[in-house]
Order: C-alpha cells, then structure tokens, then sequence
C-alpha cells in the first residue's frame, strides 16, 4: 500500500514538475510529498546555496519559525560538510550519540534523528533537503530512504530545467540587451549620446542608475572624473568638485585601479570597507559600499573605466552581471573612442582651416601690395620714360646741329666724337621708348591702328633698317618672303615686332653667323619666321624669355623688355609668337598673325 501511494506520488510530481518553470512550486511541491510520505516527520526544508558558500532556508513544511530565517553554515556545521563533502544523502538517528550536527540548530529545532539530501544540479550541490523529527525519533526505514531520494532526484531534474528556462530566458534577455545598445550606440553621433546610452544600459542591467566613467590618463598614471549617470546621486558638477577637493586616483597610490589596468578584468567588490584594495577615504566620501568597476578597452588599450557603485549596504554583483556590464562596457569603448576620435577630428579640421583662412588673408593682403607697387611702378616708369624723353630729343637734335656743321665745321675728332654721342643717345631713345610702349601696354593705354599691309613690305623694311648692323658683322642674311596678300595690321608695331626679332638676332649671333627671315601664309594665317645660327637661349632660361626685365646674361645691350612687348603686341593682334632654342646652334622666333583679324579688333 505504502509503495502504491509511493508511486501515485512520484508519478503526480513527475507529471508536475514537468509541466511547471518556477522553482518555488516544484520545491513546495517535494517539501509536502516528503511530508506526507514520511508520517514521522514532524519538519522539512529546503535551503538554497547562498553567494558566500551558506544555505539559507527557502521553502519548508511544519516549521515552527519562518525558514527564510535560518541559515546553515557548513561550517559550523560537521553534518552539512560530510553531506557537501561526499555529495551523498546521510541519516543521523540520534543527535545525542552523532553530534556532528551544528548544537545550535539542534537545540533551537530539537532535533533528534535528522536525513539530509544534497539536491544536485550539474554535478553541483544546489541545496540541502532536512528532514526531522521535533524532540523525538523518526525511525526511518532504508524503503522510506530510497523513496525520499526518488523524489529529490526527480525534484533536481525539474530544478535542472528550471535552471536551464531561466538560463536561456536570462541569455535571451541579456542578448536583447545588448543588441539594444550596439542599435543606440550606433544611432549615438557625439561622445555624449554615447556615454548618455552607456549609462543608461549599464543601469538596467544592475538595477543601479549610480555609474560614472573616469578616464585613463597613461601620461601621469591617474584616472579622471570623466562624466556621471544622471541618474546618479551626484550632479556631475559636485562629483568633479568632491574629487577635485581631495581625491587623486594615481595607479601608485590605488591598488584597485592598479589591478584593474594590470589585468584589464572587472572587479566587483561586495563590502569595500572589508577590501583592503578600494581608497576608504574615497569611499566614504562618496559614501560607497560596494563597487563594481569595469575595464574601458578599444584598439586593444585600455583608455577608462566604468564604476557602478552602492550606496549604504552592500551589493554583490554577480559574475553574470559583471560580464554584461562588461559586454556593454566594450560596445560603449569602441564608440567612445570613434566619437572622440571624430570629435578630435573635427576640431583639428576647423583649427586648420581657421590657420588656413588666415594664411590666405596674408596671402591675400600681399598679393594687394604687390599689385600696388607694380601700379607704382608701371605710373613711375612711364612718367619717367615721358620725362626722359624730351630732353633726350633736345640732345639728340643738338648733336645734329653739330654734326651737319650748322655751328661751323667741326674737326675730325669733333666729329667722331659727337657721332658716338648720337649711337649712344639713339640708343637711349629707343629704350626710352621701350620702357614707354611697355607701360602704356601695361596699363591697358594702348591702342592699335590697323589698316591692310603687306607683310613682305613689312618685314623688307625692318631688313632694311637692320642691314647696316648685319653687314657690320659680317653675317650672311637670307630671305624668303611669299606672301604678297595684304592684311590688317598696326604697320608700326609690327614693324617694332620684327626689328626687335632681327636685332636680337643680330645681337646673339657672332660675326659671320646667319639670318634667315622667311614668311608665308595659308588660308587663314600669315606666318614670319627670324631664325639664327647664334649663341641659343640655355634651356632652363627658354620659360622665362617673355618675362618682363628678363635677360639671360647682361651681356649686350638691351632692357629686357623687347620680348615681353613683342608678345603682348602680337597678342593685341590676335596672333601668337613662340620660339625654338637649341644652346650654341641657333634660334627661331615664329610669329603667326591671323588672316581674318576679327580677333585683333576686338582687342582695340
Ligand atoms: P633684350 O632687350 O635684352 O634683348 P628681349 O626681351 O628682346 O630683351 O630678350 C630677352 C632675352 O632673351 C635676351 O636678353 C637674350 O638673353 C634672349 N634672347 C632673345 N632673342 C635671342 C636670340 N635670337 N638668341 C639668343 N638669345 C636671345
């Protein structure tokens, strides 16, 4: 009959506690099958394992005192140890004769004969089974023994699948969890979103809004007040103020900040003033309890931390909340260290570009001088050019007067004398009228009267007026002029164009060396081309011939300007000139003059 009532049960747990996920249900549901099994057992009771290594009473049967009371301490008590010890259900039939039992327990419960059962889940003892009689004997038969065990043993399995519910409820939740804080990490754009998301996960996941963030500074060795929680007892004002007053967090000084940074491992600490590695003072300034402080790593470098802190009592934080604090600790360190590194980013940017904008407005202010003093000079110039020029036409019509004799006739020496005084003042007036046609051209006050010439005419006429100096040097000339065709041109400068070609060939070619003029033309341009078997221009120089003032040695005569003024008159007329130099071979200047010559009215 026993046995029949036996088995109804069981199978009653078992379909039970199958069906059932919470804990307190499957254990009060064993701790009343116990009961009843066992007609002599006055009291039964659960006790669940505790942090610390106790076992505190959680569900219980006939009790005479609330069982959330009693705690069992192994080890005060030889019992509880051999029962932990070879994880084996034991039966004392006499506390008198086996007093292995804590006395005080005894005494309180009046214990005589007691069975413990360890509850087992994973290989782990979980909690303790007691049952016991209340001043008198319960005479357990092994039958009774084996059917208890039956049903602890069933009873850990449903435990073990709770265990396991919660388990993958909690992996389910702490997955959603941080998924939620990758999403607000992600969606953060400035470093205070993301301490704003770090703070906030970190609080839900400890039930504790009191988190702050120092940072690392590896220069000086000491971590910094960086930002609190709002949801911190402290405004950040009066955090950074109490620490400023008297707290320094030095890694010499700080053997819990020093072990953080050594092993870059969370440390939790349940009663800080039973620690001797948290700073006490600071403790108690801030009145903290109990901490739990978290490593900030990203790029492999450790750069902060996380505290979470308890005020008043204490706290443990269990292993399980240490590792999602720090799973949300690594997310917010990588978004910490890219929003800084953005926001660091971007204040360099502006600091460049603000250094940027200011080197520009230097620049800017002397390009205007430099623009002011060319004006400046271009205006001196050309009113030195006009003052020059009349006293030099005065001379030179002077040193006529002389040499034509209208003064009396003049020895011979008088008269060579005064016939290098006219080369020399001829020559000051053409570059006198150089430096003027250069800065009319300059300012923009010059203009061009066209009218239809030929272009042979042209060139023949500046052959002419150059011959002198050729044959002077002995240097063979050759011609091959075809184009008979009139156009529009400014005969005058034109005519300056190509004897400015002509002397400069004249000029760079030694004695005996060859001119050749050629010109011709298509369609739509006429071209004249001044080649030389001369000295050549160095390659190097050959960009800067067209400059204004430019002379490649000062060697002959000449302003430097003849080429620039060539160039800018060609322009005028909407052509082009350009040149071929090969050093100590010769050179050949090419002026390309267009037919229709639209282009150079324009420019008028
Ligand atoms: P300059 O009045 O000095 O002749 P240009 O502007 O006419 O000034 O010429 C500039 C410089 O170019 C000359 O000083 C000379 O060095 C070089 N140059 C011009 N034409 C020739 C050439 N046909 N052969 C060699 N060098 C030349």
């Amino acid at each position: 009959m026993l046995v029949t009532n036996s088995m109804t049960r069981l199978f009653d747990m078992t379909r039970m506690i199958n069906s059932d996920f919470n804990m307190d249900h499957i254990l009060q549901v064993l701790v009343d099958a116990i009961g009843d099994e066992i007609a002599g057992a006055d009291l039964v009771g659960y006790f669940h394992k505790e942090d610390g290594g106790t076992f505190r009473g959680y569900v219980g049967n006939k009790l005479p005192v609330d069982i959330k009371e009693l705690v069992i301490d192994p080890q005060a008590d030889q019992f509880v140890r051999d029962i932990l010890q070879e994880a084996h259900s034991q039966y004392i039939a006499d506390t008198n004769v086996d007093k292995r039992p804590d006395p005080s327990k005894v005494a309180l419960l009046h214990i005589q004969s007691i069975y413990g059962i360890p509850v087992r889940v994973n290989s782990e003892t979980i909690g303790l089974i007691f049952i016991h009689d209340f001043g008198k004997p319960m005479n357990l038969t092994s039958e009774q023994m084996d059917v208890i065990e039956s049903f602890v043993n069933m009873a850990s399995v449903a435990i073990k699948n709770v265990y396991m519910f919660d388990e993958t409820q909690r992996l389910l939740k702490q997955q959603d969890m941080l998924l939620e804080t990758t999403k607000a990490m992600a969606a953060s754009l400035s470093t205070q979103d993301v301490l704003n998301a770090c703070f906030h996960y970190v609080g839900e996941a400890l039930g504790n809004g009191d988190v702050a963030i120092h940072i690392f500074d590896e220069s000086d060795q000491t971590f910094r007040p960086y930002h609190i929680a709002e949801s911190s007892r402290f405004s950040e004002v009066e955090w950074k103020n109490r620490h400023r007053a008297g707290i320094r967090i030095s890694l010499e000084k700080d053997p819990l900040f020093r072990e953080l940074v050594t092993y870059e491992q969370a440390i939790s600490i349940s009663d800080v003033y039973s620690d001797a590695r948290p700073n006490h003072e600071a403790c108690k300034i801030f009145d903290i309890r109990s901490m739990l402080l978290v490593p900030l790593k990203a790029k492999g470098r450790l750069f902060g931390a996380v505290a979470v802190v308890s005020v008043g009592q204490t706290r443990t934080y269990s292993r399980i909340e240490s590792d999602l604090c720090q799973s949300i600790a690594d997310i917010t360190a990588t978004a910490l260290s890219n929003t800084l590194y953005a926001e660091n980013l971007d204040a360099m940017v502006k600091e460049r570009t603000s250094e940027l904008l200011q080197a520009n407005l230097t620049l800017e202010n002397y390009v205007k001088e430099l623009h002011h003093l060319d004006e400046m000079k271009g205006d001196f110039l050309s009113s030195l050019s006009h003052e020059l020029r009349t006293p030099i036409t005065a001379i030179k019509g002077a040193i006529e007067i002389f040499q034509r004799g209208y003064l009396g006739e003049l020895s011979e020496p008088q008269l060579e004398l005064m016939n290098t005084a006219d080369v020399a003042t001829r020559r000051l007036l053409n570059q006198v009228t150089e430096l003027l046609d250069f800065s009319k051209i300059t300012n923009g006050n010059f203009e061009l009267t066209k009218s239809p010439e030929e272009i042979d005419s042209v060139v023949s006429e500046a052959v002419e007026i150059m011959r002198p100096l050729i044959d002077r040097k002995g240097q063979l000339l050759r011609m091959k002029l075809s184009v008979q065709k009139p156009i529009k041109v400014d005969r005058q400068r034109l005519l300056q164009v190509v004897l400015n070609l002509l002397s400069n060939a004249n000029k760079f070619t030694p004695d005996k060396g060859e001119i050749t003029i050629v010109s011709y033309a298509d369609d739509s341009t006429v071209v004249v081309e001044v080649a030389d078997t001369g000295i050549g221009i160095p390659v190097e120089k050959q960009k800067y011939i067209f400059t204004k003032f430019y002379q490649v040695d000062n060697v002959v005569n000449g302003t430097g300007l003849g080429l620039s003024i060539a160039q800018n008159l060609i322009e005028l007329h909407g052509g082009r000139i350009s040149f071929v130099s090969t050093p100590q071979t010769g050179t050949t200047f090419t002026v390309v003059l267009p037919v229709d010559d639209t282009a150079g009215e324009t420019k008028n």
